[in-house]
């Protein structure tokens, strides 16, 4: 089918108009990216079926998008359709000891919730960006600490239309990295178990997290550590030493702050990242001899620079 036939297909059975060619940019914390062929918005679990039928039956790729704070999406764009779940899972309900919300509900605000009802264990996440999906989904985590070691249970959806839930002690959690990575998946709601505690003691401890993240992390478009840390040592660490820090490809930059963050400083395209990404990957390996992986997830199609102008 081709796209304008998927375009008034989803047009005509879903109540919000898919945006067609829409800029990735715009949803990505890094400002760049190419368009997007479709982004849907369903407004229910019914929409979304929907949707996930008709690319099932057309063989049209999909990728599901959270808050676009750990990708990178290369300059051609994506192609199929892109799932934004805000329309239908931002809601959240605080329990005495545990939280449930909507996959896209944002992380900071969810922390800053928990401040408010008492509820101890989030704090670590204070100053995450992202949304609930996706810090399950990559596991995301800092001050030795991480969301998988706090999640009941969760609901999701095959991209057959299929329904249902798993425990936590059903998926499996590593170091930026969560056993739904390796399926096909969408999750739609997530149950977080916490501790009832002193509400001063949470908010003091949740603000120096923060702040300290503050003084740390460069104030540009970023997608927070490129890299992922290898064994034993962190990435930040090897590209200073390696000397990489400052290496810059066009608005591309190493921060100078912060070696583990790649910093768009205006205008930088997904392939000046990428031929960043590689500069400071072979000197870290010529200098330090460590084999640097990325830990930002990187989709989309290359374009030419033809495309591009
Ligand atoms: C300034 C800055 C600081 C950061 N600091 C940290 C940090 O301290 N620790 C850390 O771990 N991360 C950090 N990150 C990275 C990022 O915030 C996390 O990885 C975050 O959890 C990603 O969530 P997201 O909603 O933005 O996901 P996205 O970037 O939109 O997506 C990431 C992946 O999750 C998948 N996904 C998203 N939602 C769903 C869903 N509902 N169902 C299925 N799959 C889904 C996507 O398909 C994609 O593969 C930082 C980023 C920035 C910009």
């Amino acid at each position: 089918m081709s796209l304008l036939k998927w375009k008034e297909k989803l047009l005509s059975v879903l109540s919000r108009p898919p945006a067609v060619e829409e800029p990735m940019w715009k949803h990505t914390s890094m400002r760049i990216g190419g368009p997007a062929e479709i982004m849907a918005f369903p407004q229910s679990i019914n929409e979304l079926r929907i949707v996930l039928e008709l690319a099932a039956v057309n063989n049209v790729p999909l990728f599901v998008i959270g808050q676009g704070t750990n990708l990178l999406v290369k300059d051609g764009g994506v192609r199929g359709i892109v799932l934004n779940l805000v329309d239908m899972s931002y809601y959240s309900y605080f329990e005495k000891s545990s939280i449930r919300a909507g996959a896209s509900v944002k992380l900071t605000y969810l922390v800053k919730e928990a401040i408010r009802f008492g509820l101890r264990g989030l704090e670590f996440a204070s100053g995450i960006p992202g949304s609930l999906g996706g810090a399950i989904y990559m596991n995301a985590g800092a001050y030795n600490k991480s969301i998988g070691q706090l999640v009941s249970r969760i609901k999701l959806m095959d991209y057959e239309g299929n329904f249902f839930e798993r425990t936590g002690s059903e998926l499996v959690f590593g170091y930026r990295w969560s056993s739904l990575q390796e399926e096909k998946l969408i999750i739609l709601e997530g149950v977080l178990d916490l501790i009832p505690g002193e509400r001063e003691e949470i908010r003091r401890y949740a603000e120096q997290i923060l702040q300290e993240r503050q003084e740390k992390h460069p104030n540009f478009p970023s997608a927070g550590s490129f890299f992922r840390n290898p064994p034993g040592k962190t990435a930040g660490y090897l590209i200073e030493k390696a000397g990489a820090k400052g290496f810059a490809v066009g608005d591309a930059q190493v921060s100078m702050q912060h070696g583990n963050f790649i910093i768009n400083k205006g205008e930088a395209t997904a392939e000046d990242v990428l031929n960043l990404m590689e500069m400071v990957k072979e000197k870290v390996k010529s200098v330090m001899n460590v084999e640097l992986e990325p830990e930002v997830r990187i989709i989309g199609e290359n374009c030419t620079k033809q495309e591009r102008d």
